[in-house]
């Protein structure tokens, strides 16, 4: 089974409208004749969704949101729909990301509820889990990734799940500059394509695309993505210059 690769940037809370189209203009530039082999999409802060939609209109490029509501409409200060996503023209959506879970109290069954909310709208999840440091120092983390996989695919049906991603983020990797080794991050990752299996069947398991994310960086990422799971990945901190961003991509095409 050949996946093809996705990698995602998150440029969390990062960019104003203008240092956001200089990076868009800049990651076009540089992938215009790639995305074909590669699915690449930008995650804005919602600020900017607007302004790069435009820039990536004429590419292959896609856009996400970094988080969403589960709510269509209403009085829910502050947030933004799925509605409103797909409406400012974005395909993907980061779910239940670990600084979500960590500073904005989401848990697994809010993470469930906004997948189910983005898939009745055809928003492609891209949907986080992984251990802390402390979780993992104990041993816990086969325990803790089969609650976070468990709870945010609870009432998912086989055909919806065909449209999920995920994410394997240790927390101890993101944002510090320590990745997860190549062979600790394929372990984890095949400990959850299994744990899909189980659920559903060997060709859910084998058509979902599982991302690695945690600290990657143009010189760690070769390892990583020659892993037979790491299907992608999900680019915080090397997703803000286009020339890391792009060598990232790059070295996903064979
Ligand atoms: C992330 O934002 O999901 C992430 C992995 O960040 P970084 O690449 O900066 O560790």
């Amino acid at each position: 089974m050949i996946r093809k690769p996705l990698i995602a940037g998150n440029w969390k809370m990062n960019k104003t409208i203008l240092e956001a189209l200089e990076l868009a203009n800049g990651i076009k530039r540089a992938l215009l004749d790639l995305a074909e082999n590669v699915d690449i999409v930008l995650c804005p802060p919602f600020t900017a969704l607007a302004e790069v939609a435009e820039v990536l209109l004429d590419s292959n490029i896609k856009l996400g949101g970094q988080d969403m509501y589960w709510q269509e409409s209403g009085a829910y200060t502050g947030e933004i729909s799925g509605i409103m996503l797909k409406d400012i023209g974005c395909n993907f959506v980061i779910i239940g990301h670990s600084e979500r879970r960590q500073y904005f109290s989401e848990t697994n069954e809010t993470v469930n509820k906004k997948i189910k909310a983005a898939i009745k709208l055809n928003l492609s999840p891209i949907v986080c889990v992984g251990e802390t440091l402390e979780e993992r120092q104990k041993n816990k983390t086969p325990l803790v990734v089969r609650e976070q996989v468990e709870g945010a695919l609870s009432g998912i049906d086989a055909k919806d799940m065909l449209k999920i991603n995920i994410a394997y983020e240790p927390v101890w990797a993101i944002g510090t500059g320590v990745n997860a080794r190549p062979e600790q991050a394929q372990e984890v990752q095949k400990f959850i394509r299994d744990l899909i299996e189980k659920r559903y069947n060997r060709e859910v398991a084998d058509s979902i695309r599982i991302l690695y994310g945690g600290s990657i960086k143009p010189d760690n990422f070769k390892d990583l993505i020659a892993q037979e799971d790491i299907d992608g990945g999900l680019v915080g901190g090397s997703s803000l210059e286009v020339d890391s961003f792009c060598q990232i991509v790059k070295l996903c095409i064979p």
